[in-house]
């Protein structure tokens, strides 16, 4: 892998940029690998990367039916934060938000991330008892957030309104090193070390059925032929219940659409990540200076990847209440995302009725800021057949009652 470096950079100004590789190559697939991975999402390909980094397996292919990130990692806010409330969340979202540390190191890719700090606001009585709660589970989780007063939140983020008019900002749950990373770049840094190790990354390759013999996976049937596998990984977010299907088993999962809009860009004016979860809005800005907003899920199942519309006056009104200068904005552009919803709000990392199946779903409305995390579990899993990262995330856990309750802390807030 040609490695990229300030020395690359400045030998390829003086040849015109002319001597840069292909970032990943682009194969025709082979008829069989040791482990199918069906979705370039960030959860497929960081579970093929680890696969190959951790596990040394690396005949390894990622079936993609549109193109890399295209589906919900290249549409979400980008939002990184690890203070969730249950022990086994805060494990893995901590392993992923710590790998995104040193992420670009690691992949020789800038991903761009930018730990600017996550603040999630409380304004009502119940939220400042919620977070205070969850403050104190995650310094027991060795996770590291604070409670902060409404002056503190005022002087980390001069353009909120404190004082209300509905919602006075009573304090903040605070991580300083949660934050943003460019989610395409995490996908095509991913493609690529995965390239370089020698997988193959196929896309516009959709995978129309899956094929068994004797309650063991064998294989799939793809728009662009038959492959066999000795084992398969599902991670296809919105349409795992599509993939279940024909693997033959159901999923207690529900699709919906979930949107995000960005304004005009503007001068910075704005350098932490503020999410509203009451009026229910959230905000960053971009480094081009765009707002990025985070809307609302739909009411209803579907795979539009596009919203409704009504969500777009509803979260702008909501965050006009917080953040009153960007109601002399213009949106920019709007767009949505299919997301995998289960009822406890937390993921499904797990093994299937059918031997040598995995799948990897159910993180909804939050998994961009896990990929690295779920990644490294998902490959163990598959590598070994069990990881003590995913170990509580099993499919099991629902027909045995053992939720892993995030609804307040994933419900629709990032
Ligand atoms: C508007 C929006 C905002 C969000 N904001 C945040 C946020 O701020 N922070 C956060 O942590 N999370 C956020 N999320 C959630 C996050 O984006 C997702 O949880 C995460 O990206 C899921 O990644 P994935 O790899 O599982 O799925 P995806 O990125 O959706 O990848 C799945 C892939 O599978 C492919 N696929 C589907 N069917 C097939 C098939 N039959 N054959 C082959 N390939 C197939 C799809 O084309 C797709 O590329 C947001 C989501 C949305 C929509």
């Amino acid at each position: 892998m040609q490695r990229y470096s300030v020395f690359a950079v400045a030998r390829e100004a003086f040849r015109h940029h002319k001597g840069w590789e292909r970032a990943w190559a682009s194969p025709e697939p082979r008829r069989k690998y040791d482990v199918l991975i069906i979705g370039a999402g960030g959860h497929g390909l960081a579970t093929a990367y680890h696969l190959g980094k951790n596990h040394g397996l690396k005949h390894v292919a990622v079936l993609e039916k549109g193109w890399l990130g295209g589906g919900n990692t290249g549409r979400n806010t980008t939002i990184i934060r690890s203070n969730y409330l249950q022990d086994p969340s805060a494990a893995i979202y901590e392993k992923a938000r710590s790998l995104y540390e040193t992420m670009s190191q690691d992949l020789n890719y800038n991903v761009m991330f930018s730990p600017r700090g996550v603040m999630m606001l409380a304004q009502t009585e119940h939220e400042v008892r919620g977070y205070k709660r969850t403050a104190h589970a995650n310094s027991l989780q060795d996770v590291e957030t604070e409670f902060i007063s409404p002056e503190r939140v005022k002087e980390l983020c001069p353009i909120i309104e404190i004082r209300g008019p509905r919602y006075p900002v009573l304090g903040a749950l605070w991580q300083a090193r949660g934050g943003t990373a460019r989610h395409d770049a995490v996908a095509w840094g991913y493609a690529r070390a995965c390239s370089a190790m020698g997988m193959d990354i196929i896309q516009n390759c959709a995978v129309t059925a899956v094929r068994s013999e004797g309650g063991r996976v064998t294989g799939v049937e793809t728009t662009r032929g038959q492959i066999a596998c000795g084992k398969l990984g599902i991670v296809v977010a919105g349409h795992s219940g599509v993939l279940a299907d024909m693997a033959g088993f159901r999923l207690p999962i529900e699709s919906v659409a979930l949107q995000a809009l960005v304004s005009e860009p503007i001068k910075p004016c704005m350098d932490v990540v503020v999410m509203a979860n009451t009026v229910h809005g959230y905000m960053s800005q971009s480094d081009k200076g765009e707002m990025v907003i985070g809307g609302g899920a739909d009411g209803y199942n579907n795979y539009t990847q596009r919203g409704s519309f009504h969500h777009i006056e509803e979260t702008v009104r909501a965050l006009v209440e917080t953040f009153p200068m960007i109601s002399r904005l213009k949106m920019l552009r709007q767009w949505g995302g299919i997301v995998d919803m289960t009822g406890d709000r937390s993921p499904i990392l797990s093994k299937t009725p059918l031997e040598g199946c995995f799948i990897n779903c159910g993180w909804g409305t939050g998994g961009f800021k896990a990929i690295p995390g779920s990644g490294w579990g998902m490959a163990e899993l598959i590598a070994k057949g069990s990881s003590p990262l995913t170990e509580e995330f099993g499919l099991n856990r629902f027909r045995e009652g053992r939720f892993i309750d995030e609804s307040v802390a994933a419900g629709v807030a990032h």
